[in-house]
């Protein structure tokens, strides 16, 4: 049975051609160097993207992890929004392998942080505290992409501050589609980005991380120390080198659905959903709050649709999710509730 699955674009089968390509990619001992698949994947994209040097790494959650280790060391911290994945969903791994702790802040509604409560979060130069050195940023962040202005204040900002600049740019495809700007206006603001290609870009696996020579340089080195140093994974990059060649521009026709979803949840009684906060791929719908979501899943995967629980229900948009799928699940939905 064929479930229309919206808990994530993660779930997003690689497409035929990515297959052949994996199928017939050249590759050999990446950890030597030696595999040509992973050279092109790591050199088209430094240049694409306007960076000196780029790293293949097996997760999204692996770049940022090498990004804020690259940036840091023992005993210096990161400030990140509070809604951030590298400090809620990420198992603690910048505090637990690279000794950085976390400072959280508040983000706001459309998912930036303000630029002079991280200035009061800075900490001073005393023994009693970790040393401020990174300011991380997600875009999207939530399915919202953070306003072009903000990205060059934040810049002035970490620069005038001493602070390096990271962007949890997993989905930062997505930004850019939506804004219709070129990806490299976004990340020329940062001194490393990372960015997936396993999400809507439909890669089985991996991510790449931008940087200059020398972080990318040590985020290799911190790669193989946490385990990720791999092998004959030219088969990998060969399907990434396709998700960034080809699967960028169709990015907007998530965005078409998801706002086409939006729109239909709204017909559906029980069920409430502001339109005017989709702007890409992810659309939150509410319901009453003491509703069983969790008995809603099952009734839906009855009629073959999967949902990631929740109140408010995170819905997804990607690939293999078609705009009649859309209309299926509604009718589930007004059948199910
Ligand atoms: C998915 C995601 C990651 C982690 O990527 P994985 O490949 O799942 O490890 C990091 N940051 C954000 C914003 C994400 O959405």
């Amino acid at each position: 049975m064929r479930y229309i699955d919206f808990r994530s674009d993660t779930v997003t089968q690689p497409t035929d051609a990515m297959r052949q390509a994996m199928a017939n990619a050249e590759v050999g001992d990446d950890v030597f160097g030696d595999d040509p698949s992973i050279n092109r994947l790591e050199e088209s994209s430094a240049e694409r993207y306007g960076f000196e040097a780029c790293l293949f790494v097996p997760s999204g959650t692996q770049a940022n992890l090498l990004a804020i280790m690259a940036h840091c060391q023992r005993g210096d911290e990161y400030i990140c929004g509070q809604d951030a994945h590298n400090y809620r969903f990420e198992g603690g791994g910048a505090a637990v392998l690279g000794s950085v702790q976390p400072q959280p802040l508040a983000n706001n509604p459309d998912g930036s942080i303000d630029l002079d409560l991280i200035k009061a979060n800075i900490k001073p130069d005393d023994s009693h505290f970790a040393r401020t050195r990174l300011l991380s940023l997600e875009n999207t962040i939530g399915g919202k992409v953070l306003p072009m202005d903000y990205l060059a204040k934040a810049q002035a900002f970490a620069f005038n501050q001493r602070l390096k600049l990271h962007l949890d740019g997993a989905r930062v495809m997505n930004a850019a589609v939506k804004l219709g700007v070129n990806p490299a206006d976004i990340m020329q603001h940062f001194d490393s980005v990372s960015v997936c290609l396993s999400k809507g870009l439909s890669a089985p696996v991996g991510s790449i991380l931008l940087g200059d020579e020398a972080t990318i340089g040590r985020a290799r080195r911190l790669r193989k120390m946490v385990g990720g140093g791999m092998r004959q994974a030219g088969c990998l990059a060969a399907a990434g080198q396709l998700a960034l060649d080809t699967m960028v521009e169709r990015l907007a026709e998530d965005h078409d659905n998801a706002a086409y979803l939006a729109k239909r949840l709204n017909e559906v009684d029980g069920v409430e959903c502001d339109e005017s906060l989709v702007q890409t791929n992810m659309v939150f719908a509410k319901f009453a709050n003491d509703y069983d979501v969790l008995a809603l899943g099952q009734r839906l995967k009855d009629k073959g649709v999967v949902i990631y629980k929740g109140n408010p229900l995170r819905l997804v948009t990607h690939k293999d999710v078609s705009r009649a799928d859309v209309d299926t699940f509604i009718e589930a939905l007004k059948q199910s509730i």
